[in-house]
């Protein structure tokens, strides 16, 4: 999942949450580096140190979970900014079920083939971009022009959901919008590609 739609899933829980509470407790920053975190270090882990080989790694996976949750928790004695991050990072793995190694590291895993190298890819769109060229195989590699502009639909539902300045029944609206173009997206890019890589990927 790219940016957008890993700061919506995790708007969306923690703002849940906090209602389910009945208060406004649990604040929305660690959730949202959680959203979006995990994809530079563990790209970046991939794509220029090669000490993993694949995407997903020290921070897609339940340890960094509860790891993240109790190191947020002792060093602000705050319980409420551990709660978040483990939130977040949550909505982060679900967002990308498609291929998570949950249990790493304490499992060996069969990890899927990457023929994208994303991090390298992201840094060669911005150059591309800003010298006002096509993008190169790297760079176009990276993007899937429906899915992101999906996320970005459910992104924008979702900041209309979260905000005072519009009526209750447009917000609601605005949330069911969200949900569906998150299902879209599920459909649509994320189950065939799921139900290949259970089979073939996972716990050794
Ligand atoms: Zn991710």
């Amino acid at each position: 999942m790219y940016p957008p739609g890993h700061l919506a899933i995790d708007l969306i829980l923690v703002s849940s949450a906090n209602r389910m509470i009945g208060k406004n407790i649990i604040p929305m920053w660690p959730a949202l580096i959680a959203a979006i975190l995990p994809d530079i270090v563990d790209k970046v882990v991939t794509d220029y140190l090669h000490w993993m080989p694949f995407g997903r790694n020290y921070l897609h996976n339940l340890t960094a979970v509860f790891v993240g949750m109790v190191f947020l928790w002792l060093l602000s004695s705050r319980w409420e900014i551990g709660v978040s991050w483990a939130i977040g990072l949550m909505g982060h793995l679900i967002g990308d079920f498609v291929f998570i190694p949950w249990f790493w590291p304490w499992f060996d895993y069969v990890w899927p083939n990457e023929t994208r190298q994303i991090a390298q890819g992201v840094v060669q769109t911005v150059m591309d971009l800003a010298q006002g060229k096509e993008l190169s195989p790297l760079a176009a590699a990276v993007w899937q022009y429906g899915r992101l502009i999906m996320e970005c639909v459910m992104f924008g539902a979702v900041l209309i959901y979260l905000s005072n300045r519009f009526k209750s029944s447009i917000r609601t609206f605005a949330l069911i919008v969200s949900l569906c173009a998150w299902l879209y997206i599920v459909i649509q890019w994320d189950w065939a590609p799921f139900m290949w890589s259970f089979e073939h990927f996972g716990i050794k």
